[in-house]
């Protein structure tokens, strides 16, 4: 078992020179990145691909949430072809962590930041020729080349260069730029999980572009299209490359639709230790307000774990002794929950779990956004950066 310890608070970097925690923080919660998991998904995805299409891991959002760096080098590691961001810090950090494989920026940058990104050599996201321009220049001014790749929209109506128009401009990029290579054209699918028809008139308007790309011998290497839904319900929108987010994590886009082969599952655990407990008597206040008056007598326990966290209010249950109990008041930094049912198998500084398994019991992203009436790719995001992530592989 493998762990690498990351403290995103600042002021709070605890490793000496050996990487050891010189000062071990005793900890009231955190988060288990289950590496293992994490690689049988990219195991079980890569499986579904034919053995030439590459795979781009897409890890905005801070990798959807579990912590882009430590993420990354995983991948990096296990072979993953490339990965995508959307911010060009996210990019540039991924370089200075020593990344050596291809890292797309795939939504817009602005043209005077071109020298970073030839510097760093990110591969960028291009539909205009503002940018292009200021590519080139800083490719002759730093005395390299780079590749781009055009986007072309098919109906998302986002970023991109219009079909009709699409030819015309890669034609124009091959023509008017030595050092800025055309290695690939994308589109994304607007509604790929519940339009079916849609998806197909994309995959159709795209293909008519690469029909003409290849009349006109200007196909490039890498054509991609599609994200998570498209990698599972349109092998034909695979072409060179998925891209893929979501789905290895173990999430999904819309609620309920668990449509995921074997193998594939969050690999996120959330935990909060037990601070206190304590009994109510029925009529007293347990926390702040009224948010919970027990009508009888009543245990409850104080979990380390609040909003501050990103367990906000409306989430409904946490694991306490192996058993689903429901959460009664909610603190910057703590929730309080109702134990009486468990009270006996409980003890100060015990595990609670707000997503994972306990014992039999089990709470998954989809539960807790049933409860709370969100989308899973948008809740995880919500943990705040100083609940501390441990990254670890557990078989
Ligand atoms: C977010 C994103 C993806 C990944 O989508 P998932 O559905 O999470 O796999 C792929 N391509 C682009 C352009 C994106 O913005």
């Amino acid at each position: 078992m493998e762990s690498i310890h990351t403290y995103n608070l600042s002021g709070s970097i605890v490793e000496d020179e050996n990487g050891a925690l010189k000062y071990p923080l005793p900890e009231v919660n955190e988060i288990e990145i289950n590496l293992s998991q994490l690689k049988r998904n990219y195991e079980t995805i890569k499986r579904l691909l034919q053995p030439k299409t590459k795979f781009m891991a897409i890890l905005k959002g801070n990798a959807y949430g579990h912590g882009m760096l430590p993420i990354s080098k995983e991948l990096e590691l296990w072979g993953c072809d490339a990965l995508g961001v959307v911010r060009l810090n996210e990019a540039f950090a991924l370089r200075e962590a020593g990344i050596k494989i291809p890292v797309y920026q795939l939504a817009p940058i602005r043209p005077e930041q071109a020298p970073g990104i030839v510097q760093n050599q990110i591969t960028a996201m291009a539909d205009n020729a503002e940018l292009l321009d200021a590519l080139e220049k800083s490719c002759e001014e730093q005395n390299t080349v780079m590749n781009v790749h055009i986007k072309i929209n098919t109906g998302l109506n986002r970023f991109g260069v219009d079909p009709e128009n699409a030819v015309d401009f890669i034609n124009r990029v091959h023509k008017n730029y030595t050092k800025v290579k055309v290695e690939g054209v994308y589109t994304h699918f607007q509604n790929p999980d519940y339009n079916p028809e849609f998806t197909r008139e994309q995959i159709r308007r795209f293909q008519i572009v690469l029909n003409e790309l290849e009349k006109e011998n200007l196909r490039p290497p890498i054509v991609h299209a599609g994200g998570s839904a498209a990698i599972l319900k349109y092998p034909e929108a695979h072409y060179d490359m998925v891209r893929c987010g979501v789905l290895l994590f173990g999430l999904e886009h819309t609620l309920g639709e668990k449509n995921f082969p074997e193998g594939i599952a969050s690999a996120m655990t959330i935990k909060g230790r037990i601070l206190k407990i304590r009994e109510l008597h029925a009529g007293e206040f347990g926390g702040y307000g009224t948010a919970f008056i027990p009508d009888k007598n009543t245990t409850v326990a104080i979990i380390g774990l609040g909003y501050g966290d990103g367990i906000s209010r409306g989430w409904k249950e946490a694991l306490v002794g192996g058993k689903l109990v429901p959460i009664v008041s909610f603190f910057m930094d703590a929730i309080m929950v109702d134990i009486t049912d468990v009270k006996n198998s409980v003890k100060t500084f015990d595990e609670a779990i707000l997503i994972g398994n306990q014992g039999d019991s089990h709470i998954s992203w989809g539960d807790a956004c049933k409860a709370l009436g969100t989308y899973e790719d948008e809740q995880v995001q919500y943990i705040t950066g100083r609940v501390p992530k441990h990254y670890r592989y557990i078989d």
